[in-house]
């Protein structure tokens, strides 16, 4: 077996974290005896700066070419004052877009030496590992029509909510795959009682189900899924659901776990993944060795699963972070009282060596 893999570090702290991401996968390679051939490419603000285009096409070209891609992070104040349609940002939105990224994988898993973290009681985050599945490249921020126009006394704005039965049914068939290997539950949640969409995207939901008759699932409304995340996140397996709902629904799971630079993220098309922590290029922190590498060593756990099928070493990768974390060593953004404050490098080797 023989993988290609695009590795496009970005700006600011992405080159130092995604550096030990991908000492993290040649290891893990190595120890499964599989193939993984990196090839870097450049993309966001530096791409703007070399090649005045924030994905140039021999960038979109490798990824193109390849099985997966690992990402860090792009954009920076400066590339700040740039037009939208060159901002750092926008390659990232055009990769998704070019690739076909439908779905995008987050976990929410709270590792026990972090519970304290977490900005909900003990008891409530205690083991708690959740998965949103949310459809990225559908819903109200493609949908036409959409504008501003100018009325009497003012302007009109407009969004349209659209979804397809067949974009439905492939993130709903995903969730239900994924919940599978993991607790055997899946909640969808939409805004069935008011909108037209929603009602579609419950009938499809509906009909999916009956091909996993081993799944226990649920229809959630948003605003309660919203209250029942701090209420009682244990609740979830896999949730489901629309791109704008799970734009927000995706950030408070994480917020739940209380660390984002533990939060790791994958998004799948039909032939390609891109793998990439949750945060972004943290400029603050760019250069100084102090950004956690963990989020990105994480993602690429999910690379081993997603891509490489490979289960049971995305296992043994998050066995690793955890021992290493259950040892005390901690960088700065998640540091507390009695631990050891390690930079990313060295967070990095302590999670190679942890592998073994
Ligand atoms: P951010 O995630 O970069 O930073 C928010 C805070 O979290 C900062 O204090 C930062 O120091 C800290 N932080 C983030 N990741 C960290 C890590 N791995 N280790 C330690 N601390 C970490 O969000 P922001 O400040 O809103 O955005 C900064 C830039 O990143 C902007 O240009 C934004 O557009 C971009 N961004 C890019 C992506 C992406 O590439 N996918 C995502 C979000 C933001």
């Amino acid at each position: 077996m023989s993988f290609r893999v695009a590795v496009l570090p970005g700006d600011g702290i992405g080159p130092e974290v995604v550096a030990q991401g991908v000492e993290v996968l040649r290891q893990v390679a190595a120890m499964a005896e599989v193939g993984v051939e990196l090839q870097w490419g450049v993309a966001g603000g530096r791409a703007i700066d070399e090649a005045g285009n924030p994905l140039p096409d021999p960038t979109l070209q490798l990824c193109r070419e390849s099985d997966a891609i690992l990402f860090g992070s792009v954009g920076g104040p400066k590339w700040d004052n740039l037009a939208p349609e060159i901002r750092p940002e926008r390659g990232l939105l055009r990769l998704r877009q070019e690739l076909g990224l439908f779905a995008n994988i987050r976990p929410a898993k709270v590792f026990a030496a972090l519970v304290d973290a977490s900005p909900l009681k003990r008891e409530l985050v205690e083991g708690l590992d959740i998965v949103t599945v949310r459809e990225l490249t559908g819903d109200i921020y493609y949908g036409e029509p959409r504008g501003v126009t100018s009325i009497e006394g003012g302007e009109r704005s407009v969004n349209t909510m659209v979804y397809t039965t067949a974009e439905i049914d492939r993130i709903v068939r995903l969730a239900f795959e994924i919940a599978q290997q993991r607790a055997h539950r899946v909640t969808s949640v939409d805004k069935a009682n008011v909108l037209e969409t929603s009602r579609l995207w419950r009938k499809v939901v509906e009909q999916v189900a009956q091909d996993f008759p081993h799944i226990a699932y649920e229809h959630m409304y948003v605003d309660n899924a919203a209250m029942q995340l701090v209420r009682a996140p244990k609740q979830f397996d896999v949730i489901v659901t629309g791109n704008l709902f799970g734009d927000i629904l995706s950030d408070e799971a994480a917020m739940v776990t209380g660390s984002i630079g533990l939060a790791a993220s994958a998004s799948l098309g039909h032939r390609t993944a891109l793998y990439e922590p949750v945060h972004g290029s943290a400029p603050d922190i760019a250069g100084q060795g102090v950004a956690n590498p963990l989020a990105t060593i994480l993602s690429v756990a999910m690379l081993c699963k997603y891509t490489l099928k490979l289960d049971a070493l995305a296992g043994r990768i998050e066995a690793a972070v955890e021992q290493v974390l259950a040892q005390g060593y901690r960088t700065r953004d998640i540091q507390s009282s009695g631990t050891t404050l390690v930079g990313t490098a060295e967070m990095g080797a302590l999670v190679l060596q942890a592998l073994g």
